[in-house]
């Protein structure tokens, strides 16, 4: 077994593997569903955090959210994109992590969530930890203890 190592290992400030802000595509409160849903689609990505402001987070929207939102009963309501705001679409109720915490944490949270908004106590967004960075972590870790 791992034991003691692994006690520091899942001790290590979450500081370090965050994706930062800068480098976090995003759209702000009061954007339309056709910016998010362009800025989706560009980057790839499932979903993507929304901002006030401040840069305080307000939520998480999605490609799926915004499709579901315009799907009438014969066809998909592409119209109605340029009306509907990211707010009445995103979901609010979203898991972060504070900046403070450690990798233990982060591990949990990312169990269920392909990545994890961090903040501050002011609610300041400073970015993500995603699941692919905590593997690659883990998988260095494992395989070093492996050698040792
Ligand atoms: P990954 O673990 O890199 O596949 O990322 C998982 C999810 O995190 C992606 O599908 C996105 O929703 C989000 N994500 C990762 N990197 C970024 C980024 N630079 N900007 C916005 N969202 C991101």
């Amino acid at each position: 077994m791992l034991s003691v190592t692994s006690k520091d290992f899942l001790q290590i400030p979450i500081k370090e593997f965050i994706i930062s802000a800068e480098k976090v595509a995003h759209v702000q409160l009061g954007n339309n569903a056709e910016h998010a849903l362009l800025v989706l689609t560009k980057t790839g990505y499932s979903s993507i955090p929304v901002l006030d402001i401040k840069y305080r987070l307000q939520g998480l929207i999605s490609a799926q959210q915004i499709t579901d939102e315009i799907l009438g009963m014969e066809h998909i309501e592409y119209e109605r994109l340029p009306s509907l705001k990211v707010d009445e679409i995103m979901k609010s109720d979203v898991a972060v992590i504070h900046i403070e915490e450690k990798f233990q944490k982060g591990l949990d949270l990312l169990v269920n969530n392909p990545y994890i908004c961090v903040i501050d106590d002011e609610q300041t967004f400073l970015g993500i930890l995603t699941r692919r960075v905590i593997l690659k972590q883990m998988k260095k870790y494992l395989y070093q203890s492996q050698v040792q």
